[in-house]
């Protein structure tokens, strides 16, 4: 089984960890169409 994400901001990313977490065995494709991944409009301070 192939599983796509498009977007690899934090709720792509996070779909894509549990997924391993849980077992899935499959394919996951993660797409992103900027250069960076993760933080988006994210920052702390
Ligand atoms: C101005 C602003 C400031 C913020 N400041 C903070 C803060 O200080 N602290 C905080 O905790 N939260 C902050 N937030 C909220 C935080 O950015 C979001 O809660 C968080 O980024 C949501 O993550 P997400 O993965 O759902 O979406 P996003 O982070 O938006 O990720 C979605 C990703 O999908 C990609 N994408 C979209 N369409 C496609 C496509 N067709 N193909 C490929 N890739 C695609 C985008 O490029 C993006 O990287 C802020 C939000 C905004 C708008």
């Amino acid at each position: 089984m192939k599983v796509a994400i498009y977007g690899a901001g934090v709720s792509g990313l996070a779909c894509a960890y549990q997924l391993e977490r849980l077992g899935f065995t499959g394919q996951i494709h993660l797409y992103e169409e900027k250069e960076d991944i993760g933080v988006g409009n994210l920052w702390m301070e």
